[in-house]
């Protein structure tokens, strides 16, 4: 879903799953645009991107309003008026995109739903992600949003409850910020910035964070993901021909794929090296 080259080398340097700004983004668009409607047609293109047969999924859904459009982590879920659910994971590189009643749906999508107000909801390159149909509205009785941590921006999740969560984790705290047990919806591009904006290493030990750090952490994680939902996360998937919101995080990244450009607090060239596998970006001088 997105692919950032390095700045300083043009190299494409990761692909990243799309993390909670994106997903809310495509969320509220949806919301705008499906939300009250009804399918009245079904295409699959690629029918292995559907947990039931073709059919089933057709004769279920046909003829049904969409009620609800909510987000659990990095998925979507559409929830229909017969109490049953579609449950969306875009994974690497899947999107969704509107086509408006009077344009023509182009590419290749593996769905398409037409809805009564003519407008076209496709989805594309759900190669790996899927369209679940589930007979089912409650998140609890949803197998695929099993196991998941808190929504950071929850009410729920409150900073007595991460100073709990982090007091029982061991190991380093980026890829702690990126298990999705751990908290639902953060991952490599955001797991970075919040940690820049505490001002702590990706490799410290979660366990040796001082308290002022766990708070500071828990305000940032708050604080990035907002302003990233506010201008619409940092996906090149385009929502829509009229989309002007989609992306618009993408210049305000602090560390995340600026390997060599200088910080934005103290100049010093941003560094990369791998923490749990995974891209770690950070200024070696603001993080400590
Ligand atoms: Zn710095």
């Amino acid at each position: 879903m997105l692919i950032l080259c390095c700045p300083t080398t043009g190299e494409r340097i990761d692909g990243e799953l799309p993390e909670i700004p994106e997903i809310e983004t495509v969320r509220r668009q949806l919301e705008q645009c499906v939300q009250g409607r009804i399918i009245d047609t079904v295409m699959i293109n690629r029918e292995k991107s559907l947990n039931v047969a073709a059919d089933n999924f057709i004769d279920t859904i046909t003829g049904q309003q969409i009620i609800k459009v909510r987000r659990r982590a990095k998925q979507i879920i559409l929830t229909l008026s017969n109490a049953h659910s579609l449950v969306v994971h875009f994974m690497l590189e899947g999107y969704v995109r509107i086509f408006y009643s009077w344009e023509t749906v182009s590419g290749r999508p593996s769905v398409v739903f037409t809805l009564n107000s003519g407008d076209k909801m496709a989805f594309f390159k759900l190669t790996l992600g899927y369209i679940h149909l589930m007979p089912a509205v409650n998140f609890a009785d949803i197998p695929e949003l099993s196991g998941l941590g808190p929504e950071p921006l929850s009410p729920e999740f409150t900073p007595e409850e991460f100073l709990n969560l982090l007091s029982k984790r061991k190991g380093m705290i980026k890829p702690l910020l990126m298990d999705q047990a751990f908290l639902a919806g953060i991952g490599n591009v955001y797991s970075n910035e919040t940690l820049f904006c505490s001002r702590i290493r990706p490799e410290r030990k979660a366990a040796a964070l001082t308290t002022t750090e766990r708070i500071n952490l828990y305000h940032c994680i708050r604080a990035i993901l907002t302003r990233a939902i506010e201008l619409g996360g940092v996906n090149e998937d385009k929502f829509a021909s009229d989309d002007t919101l989609t992306g618009g995080f993408e210049p305000h990244l602090q560390v995340a794929y600026r390997t060599g450009l200088p910080c934005y607090v103290c100049r010093t060239s941003i560094e990369t090296k791998r923490v749990g596998g995974r891209n770690a970006f950070y200024c070696p001088v603001c993080q400590r």
